[in-house]
């Protein structure tokens, strides 16, 4: 059965790339009915945090994803976090220096830095030159005695090739003569990540592992660590690096990066997630808005690219437009009201003939935004007055002879209107153009100025409506003084 896992370090909040990486080892887990692991790898002291875990379940949770084992939920192959797992390591470590696989190693480093400026000034590979290798028990003794504390390094072959056949790049051959002996634990004990990640994806069962382009590189030295250790290693797809529109590596300085900012701009887990599937993979034709349930249906390896995938923010704001647009209303308006509370426009949820109106506010509204922010924004309007008017529009709709007369009688007209409805004010200022012997938009742009003070929006009439005849007749008034 398929086994994957998402391997987070607790240092930071998950980003956009995380994303990518569990969404893509999500659907492949779903698609072949496989199980989908979290892992925290959290042995390093000085990065990690504790307090960062929760915030980053929580982020895959809003995202709406789910996992089938992890440090919350448990699972037949805990501990979930590396921390917990010391023992398993120590056991793999004990094993490697008992076959004569692994040893310890007593250089401090200032004899590495020494050893490596060497190497350089020679023009040779900075690789570790194997001065512990052949150390005696009494060496070592002596070595102990005087209070070091070793390291422990694999035994890599002098020279050779390690091949990755990775699922997405295709074979990729290593030269292990780069290598060196390195080290799998620290001095202190602690293993280090190309040690730890093979002994937990081993003991987890993992099938197959996902993960991002920048660690293609750590492979072979997984490999060997598999190698030495005896065991099978799983499948490898290494997907592809994501980039700015510049083609520079992703960063703060190109946007946000975290899922909390976007959640906390207004995107739509589910445009993020529709957005992110189309980042280094594809349907196979070019459909762009696909459902989840279509993504594990079309999901596979081998529609991911190998080359880096482009991140544009504006392709995903178009998209939570669309998915604005196309989710059930309820769903929106649910998703918007904690917005429009916290933007004082209304009082906690609204029931009613309040509800109502807030429904077909929203509906109205959602036609032209791309997040929830944008949409509470573009609604304030209904709710309390604005200050000023769009410039061009006073120019254009305003700064006429007629003006002042058109509105005043606008003015009488909605003054009049009966029942307050779209299509009765429809027609009713359509009546009044008729009148005037003027074109319908010689009423209606200086009107939606007047009551919205912008020139574009929902249709002139919803926005007449739902901003309520009293508000209207006093906005007109002052806009005529
Ligand atoms: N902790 C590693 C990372 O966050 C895991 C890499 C892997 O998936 O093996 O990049």
């Amino acid at each position: 059965p398929v086994r994957v896992r998402y391997a987070p370090s607790p240092t930071g909040y998950l980003h956009i790339g995380g994303v990518r990486t569990i969404l893509f080892n999500w659907l492949f887990a779903r698609k072949y009915g496989g199980r989908f692991v979290l892992r925290f790898e959290d042995t390093d002291p000085e990065r990690s945090r504790d307090e960062l875990i929760e915030p980053m379940l929580e982020s895959i949770r809003w995202l709406g994803l789910d996992w089938d084992e992890g440090p919350d939920v448990g699972g037949p192959y805990g501990p979930y976090r590396q921390s917990q797992r010391l023992h398993l390591y120590r056991e793999a470590l004990d094993r490697l220096l008992a076959e004569g696989k692994a040893y310890y190693c007593y250089c401090t480093p200032e004899e590495l830095d020494a050893e490596r400026e060497a190497a350089r000034a020679a023009g040779r590979p900075a690789v570790y030159g194997g001065r512990c290798r052949h150390l005696t028990e009494e060496e070592r003794r002596r070595l102990e005695a005087e209070g070091c504390r070793p390291a422990v390094r694999l035994r890599v072959p002098d020279a050779g090739e390690i091949t990755v056949r990775d699922l997405v790049k295709g074979d990729v051959t290593f030269d292990v003569g780069q290598f060196g002996d390195f080290i799998i634990a620290r001095a202190d004990g602690m293993p280090v990540y190309n040690f730890a990640v093979v002994v937990d994806d081993h003991h987890m069962a993992i099938t197959h592992v996902i993960r991002g382009d920048e660690h293609l590189s750590n492979t072979p030295k997984q490999l060997l660590v598999y190698r030495a250790l005896g065991w099978e290693p799983p499948h490898f797809a290494h997907v592809p690096m994501i980039l700015a529109p510049d083609r520079t590596k992703l960063s703060k300085r190109h946007g946000a990066v975290a899922v909390d900012e976007y959640r906390r701009q207004g995107f739509l887990p589910e445009a993020i997630l529709n957005y992110v599937a189309l980042l280094g993979w594809s349907p196979g034709d070019d459909r762009e808005i696909l459902s989840l349930g279509e993504m594990i249906e079309l999901f596979d390896l081998d529609r991911v690219s190998r080359t880096a995938a482009i991140y544009d923010v504006e392709k995903m704001a178009w998209m939570n437009g669309h998915y604005l647009r196309e989710l059930d209303l309820d769903q929106v308006v649910e998703r918007a009201i904690p917005r429009f509370v916290a933007a004082g426009l209304i009082q906690g949820e609204p029931h009613g003939e309040e509800r109502r109106r807030l429904y077909a506010i929203v509906d109205a509204v959602r036609q032209r935004v791309r997040t929830l922010e944008e949409l509470v924004e573009a609604s304030r309007y209904f709710f309390t007055d604005f200050d000023g008017y769009e410039e061009a529009g006073v120019r254009k709709h305003f700064d006429r002879d007629d003006a002042i007369p058109i509105l005043e009688a606008v003015a009488e007209t909605l003054a009049q209107v009966e029942p307050w409805s779209q299509a009765a004010i429809e027609q009713a200022l359509r009546g009044l153009a008729e009148r005037k012997g003027v074109g319908t938009g010689r009423i209606f742009h200086p009107t939606r100025l007047a009551v919205s003070g912008r020139t574009v929006g929902p249709g002139v009439f919803d926005v007449i409506c739902w901003v309520g005849r009293e508000r209207c007749l006093e906005r007109i008034q002052r806009a005529i003084e």
